[in-house]
Formats: C-alpha cells, structure tokens, sequence
C-alpha cells in the first residue's frame, strides 16, 4: 500500500481518539502511533518499530495476534452471512452455537448469554436485569449497586458510575445516584500498616456491613466486583476476601455480578476467575478474551435464579424491551467459536498459568528488591509492578511525578509496551497466553532497566 504521508495531519483533524489528551493531540504536541502489522507478541508501526506488546492491546489480544484460524473464519461468516438480527427468537449458525461454548465453559449454575458489543454495555445490560428482576419481585425499592473504590467496569453512564476511578467521574457528574461504593480489597493501600491480611479482609467486610446496614438491605440490589481487580491497579484479592464478600450478599439477598471482562477465558490460568476465587455470581460480564479481540463481541451470563424471574417476567409482561441491533452479530459470533477453539486446541488457559507463573517470578526477581518497588503481584498471565516512595514506611510518591508513566515511557523506548495504570505509579503487564519464557525474561530483563534508568 502507498505511504500516506497526510495521515498524521489526518488523524489530528479529524480523529476523536479515546482516552486521549485532546488539546495536546489536535496541536500536534503527543505522539501518534499509528499501528500496521502484527504477529504472535509483538505489534509494529507504520515506520516499521517492532514492539513487544506485554498489554495485549488492552489485555485482550489473549490468543496472540495473527491468528489465521480466526480471520477465515471472519471471512467466511462475512462472505456467507454478514448479518442477521437476534431479536424475536432469530439467530444464526455461529451466534447459537459459541452461546452453547460459551455456556459449556461458564461457573456452575449459569443458564443463558446474552450478546453485546463490549464490556461496558455488557454491564449495562446486567444493571437493567438486575432492576427488572427486583421489579418482577415485587421489590421496586432494592435498585441500589454497590460497586467498589478502584473498580472498573466502562465508561457508559451507568458503567461509568460503577467504575471507582476519579478520572471516569470528573467534569462528566457522575456517579449517578443509585451507585455506591466500598473500600478496594488493596491490601498494600490498607489503612493501617500493622493491619495483617486476615484484618483487613475483615475491615472490609465490616465496611461492607456498615454500607448495607446505613442504606438498607431492602435498598441494595446487587454489588460489582472485578475476580482481580484490573484498570484500578491490577490488584489480586486478599485471600478469603470473596467467600468473606460472599456470604456477606448471600445473608442480605444482594445479586454478585462478577465482571470478568479480563479475566474471562483464561487469564488467571483458569477458565473463569469467579471458579478460580470461588465466588457464586448471579451474572458474569464477558468481552475482550470472547474474541481475542479479534471482533467487538461481549456478553452477559445469567444465572438459573434470575433466569427464571426474567421468564416470569416476559409472562407476565410481553418481550423484554432490551437489545442492540448488533446483539449477538454472527461476525463477532464466528470469531468467537474460532477463538475459544484455538484456546482449546493450543491449552492456552494452562499456558497462561505456567507462562504467568514464570513472568510474575522474573520481575519478581528483576525488581522485587528495589528500594521504591513497594510490590510485585499477579496472577496467571497478569502482573503488576507498584513504586513507592519509601515502600517500609508504606509512602508512596507525589502524583506529579508521574513515576509510572516515566517507567512505561522509557520501557516503550526500549520496545516494550506495559501500561502505566490511571490511578498510581503502577506498571502493568497482560501479555498474550502465548508468550514464551525468552519473551517474559526481555519483559523482566527490560523493566529493570528502565526502572533503574528512572529510579536510579
Ligand atoms: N469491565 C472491565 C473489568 C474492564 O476491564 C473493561 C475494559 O477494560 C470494561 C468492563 C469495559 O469494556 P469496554 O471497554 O469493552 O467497554
């Protein structure tokens, strides 16, 4: 293809990129990578830079990319059937049958998917099930969801407000009312220093408690939580925090949504995170590792209990007034049976696991011991590095030195991307499952170097 050497200003002009400096871009003051090709772990520009991508896009590229297996079967549903709507019973070969895959894969007592297009309409879908199924119940008042400080789950109006992060809420007046949040199972953030794990587990808890008892169990209709907390920090739970959590929801009748937009299909190095933190959803946000990401399909997973109340409620009712007209698209559909396929065929969930385990250890082992390395955490292929000031006195290091992104920055130009996290001098790595241990030693062996090259 011809160079188009306009594109730069083209992308200036006319390009509303998300999640972006906008003044800066349209003066031309930040960079524009405009991204070509790409290959197993790696992604390269249009000048022809060759990057390491230990993020995975946006953690979701977990199969890798380039995966021919998936773009024919794209072409193929494309060429044989580019679209059909779901609604009034309709669907199509791919978009039935990955519901039955994805079905097959799911935590105990799952019963339907619902699809959409991406995690944060997912999670809408799941507040209005979640309203309609109070409401068939009898119960108009139980509307309230709790969702937690760091917490991301979209950037919608209602996902927005569920998400626990400053920068999602400011200027844009959310969150909205019926949203509330809890304190972040963020055992290096706790509040006391001397607090063991077990305490603050149990602080918490107790926070929990407090928050139901104030507002009213009747009022609270559900409670939000990532299986290991992503864009907030990249964040493991405590251990016992979720059955602790759990049983805490189960006494005051409260729904568990468990949003495992990240950690659905493997990346913790099991299927689901809801089984591997033995959490028991009623509803289960799914999307980026759907497809790899290799075509915008999310879904919502519902549980038999509120099955069954939304049953009643179209007997009751007529048809559910809810859908997209890109539901369930067979495009999306048929990458995702490719996919889940190929995750299968090539044992990526265990991949994840033992390549996770091996990434985690060599950045352990890179930077664990250096003095503003406050932690090294993760879980299967997910992993996070935290700078602080002075990690014995649990300091941490003024915002406006913008430590993480000065790591991420210089990691970048050593041709590894990590991703520093919004909120935090954090460092985070999602690489695909199909990383290999020559690939997670460059990651560990750079990051060292670029922490050094910031931190001395
Ligand atoms: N939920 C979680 C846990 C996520 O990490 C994300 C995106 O990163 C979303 C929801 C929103 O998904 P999307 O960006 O596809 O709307």
């Amino acid at each position: 293809m011809l160079r188009n050497d306009q594109l730069e200003q083209w992308d200036r002009e006319n390009f509303f990129h998300p999640s972006t400096h906008l003044g800066q871009f349209a003066r031309g003051e930040a960079p524009q990578p405009v991204i070509k090709t790409a290959k197993g772990c790696h992604i390269t520009d249009r000048d022809g830079t060759r990057l390491l991508d230990a993020f995975a896009g946006l953690y979701c590229v977990n199969v890798g990319y380039g995966r021919p297996e998936i773009a024919e079967a794209i072409a193929e549903q494309a060429k044989e059937l580019a679209y059909y709507h779901a609604y009034v019973g309709h669907g199509t070969e791919a978009s039935i049958t990955l519901a039955k895959m994805v079905l097959d894969r799911a935590p105990a007592g799952m019963s339907k998917v619902y699809f959409g297009l991406g995690g944060s309409d997912a999670n809408e879908t799941n507040i209005k099930l979640v309203w309609y199924y109070n409401n068939i119940l009898g119960r108009p008042e139980k509307k309230k969801i709790i969702s937690r400080w760091r917490g991301y789950h979209g950037s919608g109006l209602m996902t927005g407000s569920l998400t626990g992060l400053a920068t999602f809420h400011n200027k844009f007046d959310l969150p909205l009312s019926p949203i509330l949040h809890t304190a972040a199972p963020y055992y290096l953030r706790r509040p006391d220093q001397s607090m063991s794990e077990a305490a603050f587990v149990a602080y918490c808890v107790s926070e929990l408690e407090a928050m139901i008892e104030a507002e009213g169990a009747d009022t609270i209709a559900a409670f939000i939580g990532e299986p290991l907390m992503g864009t907030g920090g990249i964040v493991p739970p405590p251990a016992g925090y979720w059955p602790a959590i759990q049983e805490v929801l189960d006494r005051h009748d409260i729904l568990l949504i468990a949003d495992e937009v990240v950690t659905g299909f493997g990346r913790l190095g099991s299927m689901f995170g809801s089984d591997h933190y033995g959490m028991r959803p009623d509803l289960i946000t799914i999307a980026k590792g759907l497809t790899s990401a290799y075509a915008p399909l999310s879904g919502s997973i519902v549980g038999e209990k509120m099955w069954k109340v939304l049953e009643q409620g179209t007997d009751e009712n007529g048809p559910i007034g809810h859908g997209w007209t890109y539901s369930a698209h067979p495009i999306g559909a048929a990458a995702g049976i490719a996919n889940l396929k190929l995750i299968d065929a090539l044992n990526l969930v265990q991949a994840a696991g033992t390549t996770g385990a091996y990434l985690n250890a060599a950045l352990k082992d890179a930077v664990g011991g250096h003095a503003h390395v406050g932690e090294v955490r993760g879980e299967g292929m997910i992993a996070a590095v935290e700078f602080m000031e002075d990690p014995g006195k649990g300091t941490f290091f003024d915002p406006s030195k913008t430590i993480g992104a000065r790591v991420s920055a210089e990691l970048l130009r050593d041709g590894v991307i990590a991703r520093a996290m919004p909120q935090g001098d954090i460092l985070g790595f999602a690489p695909p499952f199909c990383l290999t241990e020559a690939e997670a030693d460059e990651i560990a062996g750079k990051t060292a170097k670029a922490v050094a090259a910031v931190l001395g």
